[in-house]
């Protein structure tokens, strides 16, 4: 038996397990997908927000401000890639000058530092690119951009140095408790925790109203996003968004770590938590936004568009908290945006939680916060040279757009949690993320998963479940 059991390994999931493995607990990790980091985790803007943006006086107002100031620490331990380029709120007119002032001021309130209003000549010097009509914007230093998968797999990486177990293909279909202890069954499969931290995504009321009655509703609401090719990478400096609606803060046009560009998100209300199609006119309508942001942009230099879904809560704010009437489990959901920035702050807040809940917490005197990763191609010449001589896969290049080696790849695959398809190891090491989307390298890494793992060819999937990619042998 587990003391925790977590549901989900997304970024929330993948915080709270690499928080409370600095303690001394049984802990096991639940998804219902293949990887980590397969729900909302993967797909959203990747920034790290400033924190004007949430309601003063909000769970996410706090968290989004406390978990921002975490990062440079953060991925400097998990060696992951992070960038406080800031973000600029761009106002075209005299009524959205005046609204920059007032997030401007909900952010002072919310305790974010280093804002600034730019004049149009500041703001110009700054962006070049951007639209001249624009006639100033509000500047946040302290937001960030991030690789959000690499983030959630090197926390979940580090939860397992720390002793974390991890389950996945676990779809928990119900809970019951019997005696204190909660038994979570999957396909007849059972797995009996002490205490259940719903971290569950787009699914955490279903998750939340098999263990407790029912107390809130998540709705799905659909981000899609064009990404384009490097060349375009350097068009804006800084995460630029245009003036916030109350359907969300607009479409962006911000850098990525890798320097790619990436344009949306829309937003589309839906009923479907997994439909993640992309649709011609709402990809036009980001489209347009991001023009009037940046006139030059075009999207011939797109090289793949994608959706996430937020799990828009129907109170507005996080739900983190030990559900009542089913005491020893917790939710952590309605985490939408800045549920990526919150992540490592709602780890701490659920510390606090379980704490105040009577559980007792002894700290590990050998926790280990560093996880390490290099890719070949960052690598100083001496040391590639050095680790081409210990190991001739790093001297063989499969993904030709990123520079990515074979032993980049086996390396991804050997780790634990380890690459088991094609996306998998994409979200580790880049191998297919690049011009091409693996067109030329994906069948590489796909014989190379295959020999790694043992597996036949055919049985390596795409990403899900059943994403087969072959269907057979024809000779
Ligand atoms: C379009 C868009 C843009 C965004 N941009 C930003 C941004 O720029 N900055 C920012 O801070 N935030 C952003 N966000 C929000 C951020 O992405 C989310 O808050 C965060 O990823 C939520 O993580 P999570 O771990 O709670 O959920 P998820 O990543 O969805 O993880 C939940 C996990 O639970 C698993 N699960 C569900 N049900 C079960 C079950 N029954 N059994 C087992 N496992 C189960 C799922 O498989 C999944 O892996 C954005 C979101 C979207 C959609």
């Amino acid at each position: 038996m587990y003391d925790i059991a977590i549901i989900g390994a997304g970024v929330t999931g993948a915080a709270i397990a690499r928080e409370l493995s600095k303690y001394d607990f049984r802990i096991i990790v639940l998804d219902r997908e293949n990887d980590i980091s397969c729900g909302t985790s993967k797909a959203n803007s990747a920034i790290i927000h400033a924190g004007y943006d949430a309601e003063e006086n909000t769970l996410m107002a706090k968290l989004n401000v406390e978990g921002n100031a975490m990062f440079d620490r953060l991925c400097e331990e998990l060696d992951v890639p992070f960038r406080r380029n800031g973000s600029l709120v761009v106002a075209f007119d005299d009524e959205q000058l005046v609204h920059i002032k007032k997030l401007m001021q909900r952010g002072i309130n919310n305790g974010v530092p280093a804002l600034s209003i730019l004049s149009q000549e500041e703001l110009l010097k700054r962006e070049p690119a951007l639209n001249p009509e624009a006639k100033g914007a509000l500047l946040a230093e302290s937001a960030g951009i991030i690789d959000p998968m690499l983030l959630t797999i090197s926390m979940m990486e580090s939860a397992v140095k720390n002793g974390v177990h991890y389950r996945l293909n676990f779809d928990i279909e119900s809970i019951k408790n019997k005696g204190g202890v909660y038994i979570l069954e999957s396909g007849g499969d059972e797995i009996e925790a002490k205490y259940v931290i719903n971290a569950a995504g787009v699914f955490a009321d279903k998750v939340h109203n098999m263990a407790a009655k029912p107390s809130f509703k998540i709705k799905p609401r659909r981000g899609q996003y064009f990404l384009l090719d490097k060349i375009d990478g350097n068009i804006v400096n800084s995460v630029v968004f245009p003036c916030p609606t109350k359907m969300g803060k607009g479409t962006l046009v911000t850098p990525t770590v890798h320097t790619n560009l990436l344009i949306g998100p829309s937003s589309d209300d839906l009923d479907d938590p997994e439909d993640l199609s992309t649709t011609d006119e709402l990809l036009e309508k980001a489209r347009i936004g991001a023009k009037l942001l940046v006139p030059k942009l075009t999207t011939r230099n797109s090289i793949r568009t994608f959706a996430g879904m937020r799990a828009e809560p129907d109170a507005g704010d996080f739900i983190i908290r030990e559900a009542e009437g089913a005491p020893g489990f917790f939710d952590a959901a309605g985490i939408k945006s800045p549920g990526l920035t919150a992540a490592p702050a709602v780890a701490l807040y659920m510390v606090e939680i379980m704490k105040k809940s009577g559980i007792a917490f002894t700290a590990k005197k050998n926790f280990n916060p560093l996880v390490k990763r290099k890719l070949f191609i960052d690598m100083s010449e001496s040391a590639q040279s050095a680790l081409i001589r210990g190991n001739p896969l790093y001297g063989r290049i499969i993904c030709r757009c990123e520079n990515i080696t074979e032993g980049d790849i086996v390396d991804s695959i050997r780790r634990s949690p380890g690459a088991t398809t094609v996306d998998g190891v994409k979200r580790r090491c880049r191998a297919g993320m690049g011009r091409c989307q693996g067109g030329f390298c994906g069948p590489r890494v796909q014989e190379i998963i295959s020999r790694e793992l043992n597996k036949p060819l055919e049985e390596v999937v795409l990403e899900k479940k059943h994403s087969y990619i072959l269907t057979g042998k024809t000779k």
